[in-house]
């Protein structure tokens, strides 16, 4: 029997499809990768580091599973991902439980690093791999739904986030990869797909040939097999008019927009450096609200950036207030090291910042309460996930308009037996709560 490895996956599904791409080399090279860290020979945590409470949780899960080095059959233990490159070299003092450190321009070189006895403890560089079609990928979400990363990296230098950093500049997955791996996925028994990326808005600038998301979709979408693509993480400058002309058009381009903008009150942007306007930002909506009439739109704030006043919170709540979004994420900002923001003037005190995130919070949960109301009695093509994470006994499916593991979903009362995981059905929506419906199958 080959090697066991244990992988835990932390923050989004682009460090999650690392982690995919890191399984599958594994494999390839005939490991298994098990689900009980007590088995394991080689523990490997793909940490998040985007902010310190992701830097935290990163820590925490080490120290935890470090404890398998003396109780289990760990004999290495492994970090890869944003934080191994974030803090390269910090890190090996701070954490002498960990034998290898592998940062987001390596960790492709996962099966080779494990395989060789003198490979430095610290394997960091410039981050500027790029996933291809060829590099096998173990898909870990549910079979039917997969995430597709796109680009890798990201031009934009906002002024609090450290991703550049991490994650290295814009770098384009060519188009006849991404299909290429889309039909493999399909041909595994996907249906569903995710396209995500750190600004998928920018996907194919930097490409011969200049092609576009609008490009990008249309293609998939020829795939026989597949039904649903959703595309995640739009920035706002630039969304070009071939992608909502597509999500219009075509069926399988599911009319949901995921647009990042973390804030609406014009001095706070141009602090943030989004290099986009207040106005700019609101000719998008209308934008995509005429183009895609029932467009389900999903953004999220910071509250709480630098130099945010009363005045800038109550435009930001004012513009929620006009009913744009379907889904608010909410966050509290974060001073990062190595950030231009860390160092500005008029930090806002952290209970300032809470207050602020739970009234928004409560706004966009009445908000959303009352547009999934509107949705009672309506009928609506849901694809089945299965068994709900909160009780096996009920099954548990999602609308066109909710994305995995951010937006709610659609519990199904009543299903009849030859319901199964990756079907698409027609449900009438029966009852709404604040983020989740409840629904019967009619078709
Ligand atoms: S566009 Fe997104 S990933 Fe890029 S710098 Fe701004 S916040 Fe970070």
């Amino acid at each position: 029997m080959g090697e066991r490895v244990h992988m835990v996956s932390l923050g989004c599904p682009k460090n999650r499809v690392d982690s995919e791409v890191m399984a599958g080399k594994l494999r390839r090279a005939e490991w298994s990768v098990v689900d009980d860290p007590a088995e394991a020979d080689v523990i490997l945590v793909n940490t998040c580091s985007f902010i310190q409470a992701a830097t935290e949780e990163s820590v925490n899960t080490i120290l935890e599973l470090a404890a398998f080095k003396e109780s289990g059959a760990c004999r290495k233990l492994v970090v890869t991902g944003c934080m191994a490159q974030r803090y390269a070299g910090e890190l090996e003092e701070a954490l002498p439980e960990v034998d290898l450190f592998v940062g987001t321009g390596e960790f492709h070189r996962i099966d080779e690093l494990l395989a060789r006895p003198d490979a430095p403890r610290t394997v960091v560089g410039e981050p500027t791999w790029l996933q291809g079609d060829e590099d096998p990928r173990v898909n870990s979400a549910l079979p039917h739904s997969a995430w597709l990363k796109i680009s890798e990296g990201c031009d934009h230098r906002c002024a609090f986030c450290i991703i550049p950093k991490l994650r290295g500049k814009l770098r384009s997955r060519s188009l006849p990869s991404l299909v290429a791996e889309a039909r493999r996925l399909v041909d595994q028994g996907v249906v569903e797909l995710n396209l995500v990326s750190q600004d998928s808005t920018a996907w194919g600038r930097d490409l011969d040939g200049g092609a576009d998301l609008g490009d990008l979709v249309r293609a998939l979408a020829e795939i026989d097999g597949l039904r649903w693509i959703r595309v995640h993480y739009l920035y706002p400058h630039g969304v070009p008019e071939a992608f909502l002309d597509a999500m219009a058009r075509e069926d399988k381009v599911v009319e949901y927009v995921d647009i990042p903008l973390q804030h609406v009150s014009g001095p706070v942007l141009k602090a943030m450096r989004r290099g986009v306007s207040a106005d700019e930002q609101r000719r998008i909506l209308e934008r995509i609200r005429s183009r895609v009439p029932d467009a389900s739109i999903r953004t999220t704030f910071i509250v709480g950036f630098p130099g945010e006043t009363d005045r800038d919170f109550e435009r930001l709540l004012a513009f929620v207030g006009e009913g744009w979004f379907d889904h608010v994420g909410v966050f509290t900002y974060s001073a990062e090291e190595g950030t231009a923001a860390a160092k500005f003037p008029g930090q806002v005190p952290a209970e300032v910042a809470e207050a602020r995130r739970d009234e928004l919070m409560r706004l966009a949960a009445r908000l959303s309460a009352e547009r999934l109301a509107a949705r009672v009695g309506r009928v609506e093509e849901v694809l089945v996930d299965g068994p709900s994470p909160d009780s096996e006994l009920v099954l548990a499916g999602r609308l066109r308009t909710q994305a995995p593991d951010v937006d709610g979903r659609v519990y199904l009362e009543f299903p009849p037996e030859d319901l199964r995981p990756g079907d698409i059905r027609q449900v009438r929506i029966t009852r709404s709560g604040d983020y989740d419906l409840v629904g019967e199958v009619v078709d």
